[in-house]
């Protein structure tokens, strides 16, 4: 993931966990991490591809992890962790089916009823400080997350916004799609704007409906904008 996108405070996150376990950390990066998601989207003149998946999850994470496993890992009985949650059965199951169906063998530690670790922190770790307003800590500016997402970058990151509407500006099409059309960042900005100004919270740990009902007070919203689309984005894609 490039460094603009991904905040300072996982990579610290990252290097203490692997301190932790006593291991090197080994990046499967596309191109030495230089390019982001826009920039991987602008390279091939499109924010999807086939049947309307993500292009950055293909180029930044699938691809680079795939390879670096047909390189590296040559025994197929080697496991794969993820870090998915009792919450997340349907990302377990879907990863273990697209896994699985290549023959490599995943498994989910945060789901093992025997555990010593229950929270990072127990282990002196603090989780990364994104998780203070997202709820992930994948990209900034993520290409499947909905509105709420994207006003957090609107109100927290002026420069990954700016990079986003020069992507769609260069591709001509819009990350956002509702039943009237594209809609591009630009266009709503006076509406971010607007909430900025009424004191609506840049976060997404309120329920979008508590959200969009705030936001509804100051603002016009299509019911596209109410829908709470998650990153569900992951080291090795869905
Ligand atoms: S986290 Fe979002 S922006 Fe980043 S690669 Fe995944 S889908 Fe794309």
């Amino acid at each position: 993931m490039h460094y603009s996108v991904e905040h300072e405070d996982i990579k610290r996150f990252k290097r203490e966990v692997a301190s932790y376990i006593g291991i090197e950390m080994t990046f499967a990066s596309r191109r030495n991490a230089e390019q982001d998601q826009f920039d991987v989207c602008v390279e091939a003149s499109a924010f999807k591809v086939n049947n309307g998946q993500e292009l950055c999850t293909s180029r930044l994470k699938t691809e680079p992890f795939m390879q670096w496993l047909a390189k590296n890992v040559p025994d197929k009985n080697a496991v794969i962790y993820y870090g998915f949650d009792a919450n997340e059965q349907h990302r377990i199951q879907r990863r273990s089916g697209i896994m699985g169906a290549q023959g490599w063998c995943t498994d989910y530690p945060l789901i093992w009823p025997d555990r010593t670790i229950f929270d990072v922190e127990e282990i002196g770790i603090r989780r990364p400080s994104t998780y203070s307003v997202f709820k992930h800590g994948n990209c900034i500016g993520c290409l499947k997350a909905g509105w709420q997402h994207w006003y957090i970058v609107y109100c927290t990151r002026p420069d990954i916004w700016e990079k986003a509407k020069w992507a769609e500006d260069e591709i001509g099409h819009a990350i956002h799609h509702e039943d009237s059309g594209p809609a591009y960042l630009e266009d709503m900005e006076q509406r971010f704007l607007a909430m900025k100004k009424a004191g609506v919270i840049a976060t997404e740990h309120v329920p979008h409906q508590r959200f969009w009902a705030t936001a509804k007070k100051v603002i016009e919203i299509s019911p596209q904008m109410e829908l709470y689309l998650p990153c569900e984005c992951t080291e090795g894609g869905l």
